[in-house]
């Protein structure tokens, strides 16, 4: 990995003001930070990147089978960025998903060849990690400091001085929040948040199997919550699958075999699992919101605005419409000569971004309560919605849209449109 423009400091270094920061620094070089820090440069913004994670654990990495579906209103932002030429190749492309309820036997179908012939796409978040770091090490107007956390700042009349845990210090007008569901920036800018737990646990792991997947997602609900399999390679998929936190916990500890037997009774073995790759990790599920977007000098973006239940695949396809938001008011603004820390800028990415986080907020956490229960009504409501949806063309087709992020009051770049 080329490293031009990486500065590891040395935490024996002295307490100093680390001067040219550029137009503004990034904090967190996770999937949004990296994306928004690209998109910033292609438009002639400077910028400086601190990240918690040094460099090597980053591309050294090793598979670990966890994997996320890029609906296609991101493959805009990628294409119109000039970006996707370097993605596509890790990208395996999803034509179909399948639905079903296990505890009615209702089931839904959703194809492609009515909204352009492909959803979205199954990456591994390794990978996509990985090359959204080459590619940002490559940039020059993006300084990148590794293996460094923001751990106070301070506001004064110039903008922000962000204190990091090495003694360095940063002055600038704009300080972005790209660092995750437990962002310090967040909490540090006095921003609240609105937090719901699901007592529920994700396991994610990747397996082999005999069967084609025909690149379909399949989906099965269950009162313990869905298990998603996404395709990520031939014969190939990465499963999401939602458990009560005691079963889960129990998974995680069991043999490959025995995790094998689970996750074929659990998907009807419909596509013939073999092998295991990798070991299970798992994520206790939560959602949580920041109260604002913003707050002076400060702009948030991806999980650090909005961590959401992974039902339905939109956390990062929500981070990916920030990125492309916070980018065109900020070229913007920079364009007519404004400050880019500017009260009225940040405020419009605030109101633009608020109002989908909450949609998708609703959406999830909606579908998880409808899906994950036994009371006897939701059963009714699930097999007869279920089947509504599945004979009205209309009504599935405005899902599927709304879900690959294709509609609604879309940024400029996720229309696949250059700035
Ligand atoms: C089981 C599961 C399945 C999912 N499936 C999907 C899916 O199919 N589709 C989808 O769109 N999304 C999915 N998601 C969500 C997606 O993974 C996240 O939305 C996305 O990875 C968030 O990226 P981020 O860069 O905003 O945050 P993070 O990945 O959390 O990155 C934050 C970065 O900030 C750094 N950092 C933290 N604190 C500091 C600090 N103080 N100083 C400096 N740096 C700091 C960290 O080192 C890290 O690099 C899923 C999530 C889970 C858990």
């Amino acid at each position: 990995m080329p490293a031009r423009h990486v500065f590891v400091m040395d935490a024996t270094m002295s307490e100093r003001d680390d001067g040219d920061v550029g137009d503004l620094v990034v904090i967190g070089g996770g999937h949004s930070g990296l994306l928004l820090s690209l998109a910033l440069a292609r438009y002639g913004i400077r910028l400086t990147i601190v990240d918690a994670d040094p460099i090597h654990r980053v591309s050294t990495a090793p598979f670990d089978g966890r994997a996320l579906a890029l609906m296609q209103g991101s493959k805009h932002v990628f294409d119109a960025l000039d970006l996707w030429p370097d993605f596509a190749p890790i990208a395996t492309p999803i034509r179909g998903v399948r639905v079903r309820d296990k505890s009615t036997g209702g089931s839904i179908a959703y194809d492609a060849d009515g909204v352009g012939g492909i959803f979205g796409y199954g990456i591994e978040t390794r990978s996509l990690r990985r090359k959204l770091l080459e590619l940002t090490l490559a940039e020059p107007a993006i300084r990148y400091l590794s293996g460094r956390r923001l751990q106070s700042l301070r506001r004064s009349s110039d903008g922000l001085t962000l204190h990091l845990d090495n003694g360095q210090h940063l002055q600038t007008p704009l300080a972005i929040g790209a660092d995750g569901r437990r962002s310090a920036l967040r909490r540090l800018g006095a921003i609240g948040t609105e937090r719901i737990d699901y007592r529920q646990t994700a396991l994610t792991f990747a397996f082999r199997h005999s069967l084609p997947h025909e690149n379909r997602v399949h989906e099965f609900m269950s009162e313990a919550g869905p298990l998603a399999l996404l395709p990520i390679g031939p014969n190939v998929c990465s499963v999401t699958w939602i458990e009560h936190p005691s079963r889960a916990e129990e998974l995680v500890r069991t043999t490959s075999q025995d995790l094998l037997e689970a996750l074929r009774e659990c998907q009807d073995d419909v596509l013939s699992p073999h092998e295991i790759l990798g070991r299970p990790v798992a994520f206790p599920l939560s959602a949580e919101t920041a109260r604002s977007f913003v707050a002076p000098g400060i702009a948030l973006v991806g999980d650090a605005a909005h961590g959401l239940h992974p039902i339905h695949a939109q956390g990062w396809n929500l981070g990916v419409r920030d990125v492309a938001a916070l980018t065109e008011v900020l070229v913007r603004a920079k364009a007519a000569g404004q400050a880019l820390g500017c009260g009225e800028t940040l405020r419009r990415y605030a109101r633009w971004r608020e109002a989908d986080a909450r949609t998708i907020l609703g959406l999830t956490d909606g579908l998880n309560r409808l899906f994950s229960t036994d009371f006897a009504p939701a059963k009714v409501v699930r097999r007869v919605g279920l089947s509504v949806v599945n004979n009205l063309p209309p009504v599935k087709s405005w899902l599927m849209r709304r879900g690959m992020g294709v509609s609604g009051d879309l940024p400029t770049l996720a229309r696949g449109e250059r700035l």
